[in-house]
């Protein structure tokens, strides 16, 4: 007999007992059932999350990389039910490209404590993240596991955003509350949240790229002429509507090639910079600094009410220059010339009035440097003048525009002719004959007065030996040489070539240098004019008294003429001054043992002057004009 039959009363019990098991394991099915579908549901959240926020970037035409982050920050707050979402940079580069963002549910502003108060953590995230990581490729991922066991202890976590295994950023999440609300299924996709955000930064960042060398300059990351003109397109437009003005500066510094050979070329490069920042930071953020290139910067004054606003603008800008730039431990004092032009009055276009501010800047120089000047009629039409006359002064030499003139030069005492001085003249076809002080220098700056020079030395040279053929007399010839000349390194040759072609007489032929090229180029051409000598020719001082000769170098200098400056001549009837001066100079000649030529005398007050000291010769009006080679046989006989 079973004990169930010999104990009716275990019924009791062991019924219940099978009952309680059936009911406990049909429990444990049910709930297992309602796990894996709760299981499904946070994985297809997951899911849909994570590509959520993998579109967020990709599909956002249109928005700034400022706006797809702010939605991208919406969506992680949503997702972690977080009350901050914050991304901040910890990388330079990265740091041009996104600044702090942040979404809170409350639309709180982050006051600088909190912001420090997250710092501080990232830096402790900081130490035990590379502790645990240990460095390596794969420390992204340890180090976010590291961490996802403190996530579910406290309300806050980190998302470091790497990329090629540097840190560029972080995004820092906080719910309110003591403890962590976020299940471990939240927390896994931290990975690939990270890899998401830096793929996406990492291209944003290279569109920045791509645009920052379109329109910014790479040395300054200013903007370059392109952002400038499409900004001033902009600006221009605007002040047209609203009736208002702007300014357009063009500011070019002044000698940079001297710092340049002082601090090389990155010294230079750093002068650049710090001018460039020293702009940005004096002017206001609505006006654009520019880099133009080389030493030159692009300034728009924006949204100006009056033309004397740009007045006080430009002050500003000098002032800049004023104090010393601090560049490698030196203290540089930099100085910048400045033009400026005003829309509408100096052009209506861009391009228009960064050219007349060019103009202007270059008047600037002219004035003497580190000065500001505004473009005005007058300057622009003598520009167009200076610019037309350059050009067409290409041409003038092959289509026999220039002519020499000859002026005699007399011997004081006996009045007879000695010689000539040939002076060059340009006869053109549209605004007649020009004189040499327009055309020289533009002849100089284009380095045309080499050509040129040799043309009028071998033509004046030329002419004498005709006038002497024509039986006129063994004549001396005076030529002008630049100071450009002289620092061709062909001069020489040259001249000596001429000398053999013409036959004339070496010792007849006076070159003449001004005592400007005198002082300004000091060593080197002591050399060339002791070559130039040994052929034979003659030196001149011209224009003696308008510099500062030291008379030493004059006494070790090899010349033989001294041509006083017309000045003195014409003071003699004016100023006890002049009249001293000038009898020191012809001391001086007399003494060093030089010819004495005076130039430009008009009267017999100045002739009988200089005849009563120790001149040797005269040239000047009073005698005759430059003039033509074919009225000079009619002098001469
Ligand atoms: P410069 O060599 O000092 O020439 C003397 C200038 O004084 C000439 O001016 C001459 O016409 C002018 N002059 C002569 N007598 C009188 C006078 O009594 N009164 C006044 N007011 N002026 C007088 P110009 O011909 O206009 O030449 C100006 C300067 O241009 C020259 O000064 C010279 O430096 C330069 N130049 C002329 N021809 C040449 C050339 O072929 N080559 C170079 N490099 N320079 C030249
Ligand atoms: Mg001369
Ligand atoms: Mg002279």
């Amino acid at each position: 007999m079973g004990p169930l039959l010999m104990y009716p009363a275990l019924y009791l019990v062991i019924v219940p007992m099978i009952l309680f098991v059936i009911i406990i394991v049909l429990d444990i099915t049910h709930r297992m059932k309602a796990g894996k579908l709760k299981g499904d549901v946070a994985q297809a959240q997951t899911q849909l999350f994570v590509s959520d926020i993998a579109t967020n970037f990709s599909l956002s035409g249109g928005t700034s990389t400022a706006q797809r982050i702010d939605g991208l920050l919406k969506k992680l707050a949503d997702y972690y039910t977080a009350d901050l979402v914050l991304l901040h940079p910890t990388d330079s580069e990265f740091s041009d490209l996104i600044c702090t963002q942040h979404f809170a549910k409350n639309g709180a502003k982050i006051t600088p404590q909190q912001m420090s108060v997250y710092q501080k953590r990232w830096a402790d995230y900081l130490l035990e993240f590379s502790a645990a990581a240990g460095g390596g490729s794969s420390y992204m991922n340890e180090a976010l596991n590291h961490k996802l066991n403190k996530a579910k202890n406290q309300p806050w976590f980190f998302i470091p955003i790497c990329n090629k295994d540097k840190l560029i950023a972080f995004l820092y999440i906080e719910a309110s509350g003591k403890r962590s609300p976020w299940t471990e299924g939240q927390l896994v996709p931290l990975p690939v949240v990270s890899r998401i955000v830096s793929d996406a930064l990492e291209k944003e960042m290279s569109e920045m790229r791509i645009s920052f060398m379109a329109y910014y300059d790479s040395l300054t990351k200013l903007p370059n002429l392109q952002l400038f003109r499409e900004r001033a397109e902009q600006a221009i437009h605007n002040a047209r509507r609203d009736g208002k003005t702007l300014g357009i500066v063009y500011l070019d510094l002044d000698s940079f090639y001297s710092i340049n050979d002082a601090l090389g070329n990155d010294g230079g490069d750093r002068v650049i910079q710090a001018v460039g920042k020293k702009l940005v930071d004096g002017l206001r953020n609505t006006d654009i600094v520019a880099r133009y290139g080389g030493d030159k910067f692009l300034i728009l004054l924006n949204g100006v009410g009056h033309v004397d606003d740009i007045s006080k603008v430009a002050d500003k800008i000098m002032c800049i220059f004023q104090s010393p730039f601090i560049v490698d431990d030196h203290e540089l004092f930099v100085s910048a010339s400045v033009g400026i032009s005003v829309f509408p009055v100096d052009g209506e276009d861009v391009d228009v009035l960064i050219r007349h501010a060019d103009i202007a800047m270059r008047t600037a120089k002219d004035r003497g440097r580190c000065q500001y000047a505004f473009c005005s009629i007058n300057m622009r039409e003598t520009m167009e003048y200076k610019m037309n006359l350059s050009n067409s002064l290409f041409r003038a030499l092959e289509r026999n525009q220039l002519e020499v003139y000859y002026q005699p030069i007399i011997e004081l005492q006996t009045e007879k002719i000695k010689g000539f001085e040939a002076l060059l003249r340009w006869m053109h076809p549209d605004y007649g004959m020009i004189p040499p002080s327009e055309f020289i220098p533009l002849a100089e700056k284009t380095g045309l007065i080499n050509q040129i020079g040799s043309w009028v030395l071998e033509t004046a040279c030329m002419q004498t030996m005709a006038w002497k053929r024509m039986g006129l007399g063994d004549m001396n010839i005076a030529v002008n040489l630049s100071v450009v000349e002289l620092r061709n390194p062909n001069l020489v040759k040259q001249v000596q070539h001429v000398l053999k072609k013409t036959g004339i007489d070496p010792g007849r032929v006076e070159l003449e240098i001004t005592e400007s090229t005198m002082t300004k180029e000091p060593d080197y051409i002591v050399g060339i004019l002791n070559d130039l000598k040994k052929l034979g020719v003659r030196i001149s001082i011209d224009d003696f008294g308008t510099e500062y000769s030291s008379l030493n170098r004059l006494k070790m200098l090899p010349i033989d003429v001294l041509k006083m400056d017309i000045q003195f001549v014409r003071g003699i009837e004016k100023s006890m001054k002049d009249q001293a001066i000038t009898r020191v100079i012809m001391n001086l000649a007399k003494n060093l043992d030089l010819k004495l030529v005076a130039e430009g005398v008009e009267n017999t007050t100045q002739r009988d002057f200089l005849k009563s000291g120790t001149c040797n010769e005269v040239q000047g009006y009073y005698y005759y004009r430059p003039m033509p080679a074919d009225e000079i046989p009619s002098i001469l006989a």
